[in-house]
């Protein structure tokens, strides 16, 4: 695959295709791996760095400044500076303008910054261009929406006063990401604190920081002050200390955590003494239900969408499958009849559909769990195995699970359709609810009583029936139960990142 040399007009870190050439990005601009503080674009405190490895070449391509617990205090104190800049001393129409700016230019750059996230990602690149659009689709709302953030006049109970509820922005917002949707889960958050007036400290995942710093760069040329948008890369090990101290830290309003649902719990506690803002986009476990009314093509669609995009690493992919009997050897032939379209391999060459998973220890799980089931008496009908050598899990089918394969319960994270058969539409609805989670769930019928009878009864943030691709920067992306708290997108978003003032004015 041929690079472009002007990738990003990269300045930032040196990248080593295994492909076609070495491309030095440093060559064209020296300053090497750094973070991006109040602006700058810094080695970490300690000067150290990690690697960033292609899932798919499973090379390093980038070294990338390793920040710890001091890098995040001078972020912080930077921001919390620029914080009272952007939130008092611009309009509303001043962030607007900036962050439609910022959407311009991502989409002008979109292909660049779709092959950069497709390197560290590994993603095909039709789903990277994919992610990049969802990603400015945000910016663009809330540019529209930073002009619409209204307060209220409320009746005072007495002559002589008047009283206000105002908004106003939450202030520094530390943000932290997961690597399945890089750029998209930093600009769902961003967008919308932008336009409160919020100032943001970004800790992204360490196996995709590359995308967060493109992010940065694009951030600086939109006009976004220094200060107001800080990306600090780290490696596990320090990502625990980053996200201590900004937990901790009096200093910072509010987390805005996306990823596991047991790091989002940590998240929660270490926030409790300073009793501030935690907005949780937890994991999912959906559901996934093929009523005999369906649709069976459209089931079979919407199965593909949701499960196979990302290789089955995102937090709405379908993870459970329920199908009803009398349908069940129907959907499964049309199923696997589709799912052998699907096709492995480089992100890059545009005839793959199915990328790496993120590296080995999601390979190992998936692998684990599929055998489990196969070994307590599921029945592989596809894949089931890894392809080549690569950290390609192969699509794989399995019928006859049960509820005591730990498939059944798990969030797989990879492209295992695991198919259970249910009775009636209470077995459905009961099965469908038995889980700790609650972000997304789908089901398909055509039956138009039943579609409002159990559409009700789901319990999930987000349902989609007879679709299985639902996100949009309009509606609001969140979940139930242990899937987190708080939404995003829509003007819900906004919501996550103002607080109300109220104000009594005596005027006599
Ligand atoms: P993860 O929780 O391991 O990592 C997410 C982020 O938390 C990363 O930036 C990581 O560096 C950081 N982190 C890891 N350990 C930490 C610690 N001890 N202290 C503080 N921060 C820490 O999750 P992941 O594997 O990157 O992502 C997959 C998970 O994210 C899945 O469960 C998926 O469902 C969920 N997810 C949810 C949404 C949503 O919108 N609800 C979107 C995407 C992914």
């Amino acid at each position: 695959v041929a690079m472009k040399p002007n990738l990003l007009q990269a300045k930032l870190w040196s990248i080593t295709a295994s492909s076609c050439r070495e491309f030095h990005v440093k060559d064209y601009l020296p300053q090497g791996a750094r973070a991006f503080i109040n602006g700058k674009w810094l080695k970490s405190i300690s000067k150290q760095t990690f690697g960033v490895t292609n899932p798919y070449t499973n090379e390093v391509i980038a070294d990338v400044a390793n920040c710890d617990g001091t890098d995040a205090q001078i972020a912080v104190q930077a921001a919390r500076e620029a914080f009272y800049k952007w939130s008092l001393e611009t309009t509303a129409k001043e962030r607007s303008n900036v962050l439609r700016r910022w959407y311009d230019i991502i989409v002008q750059r979109e292909s660049q910054l779709a092959e950069l996230l497709t390197l560290e990602q590994g993603k095909p690149l039709a789903e990277a261009k994919g992610e990049i659009q969802y990603a400015a689709s945000f910016l663009d709302y809330y540019s529209g929406e930073a002009r619409r953030i209204h307060g209220q006049v409320v009746q005072p109970p007495v002559l002589g006063r008047q009283h206000f509820h105002t908004r106003e922005p939450i202030g520094v917002v530390a943000v932290i990401t997961p690597w399945n949707f890089p750029t998209a889960m930093i600009a769902r958050k961003a967008g919308a604190a932008l336009a409160a007036g919020c100032s943001l400290v970004i800790k992204p995942a360490e196996d995709t920081p590359l995308s967060a710093l493109a992010l940065a760069e694009t951030s600086q040329e939109a006009g976004i002050p220094n200060g107001v948008f800080n990306v600090l890369p780290a490696d596990r090990l320090r990502t625990a200390e980053i996200s201590r101290y900004l937990c901790e830290s009096p200093e910072v309003d509010c987390i805005s955590f996306t990823g596991s649902t047991a790091v989002g719990k940590l998240l929660l506690v270490q926030s409790a003494s300073t009793v501030k803002r935690v907005c949780l986009e937890l994991g999912g476990n959906a559901p996934f239900i093929v009523f005999e009314s369906a649709d069976l093509d459209v089931a079979v669609a919407g199965a593909i969408a949701s499960k196979f995009r990302c290789s089955g690493q995102t937090c709405v992919s379908a993870n459970r499958f329920f199908v009803q009997e009398s349908i069940h050897d129907q959907f499964v032939e049309k199923l696997a009849a589709a799912m052998s379209k699907l096709v492995c391999g480089n992100g890059l060459e545009p005839k793959t559909t199915q990328g790496p998973l993120i590296n080995e220890k999601a390979i190992k799980k998936v692998h684990h769990l599929v055998d489990e089931a196969l070994a307590k008496g599921a029945t592989l009908i596809a894949g089931g195995k890894v392809f080549g050598d690569k950290h390609i899990y192969e699509p794989t089918l399995l019928t006859g699970v049960t509820t005591d394969m730990q498939i059944a319960h798990e969030e797989i994270f990879g492209p295992v359709v695991a198919v259970q058969k249910f009775t009636d539409e209470e077995d459905a609805v009961t099965r469908a609810n038995h889980s700790r989670h609650g972000l997304a769930g789908y089901f398909f019928s055509t039956n138009l009583s039943q579609v409002f009878r159990v559409g009700r009864r789901i319990q999930t943030g987000m349902l989609g029936i007879n679709e299985g691709a639902i996100s949009c920067a309009e509606a609001a992306f969140g979940g139930v139960k242990e899937s987190g708290m708080g939404r995003e997108g829509a003007e819900q978003g906004i919501d996550e990142f103002t607080q109300w003032k109220y104000t009594c004015l005596r005027t006599q």
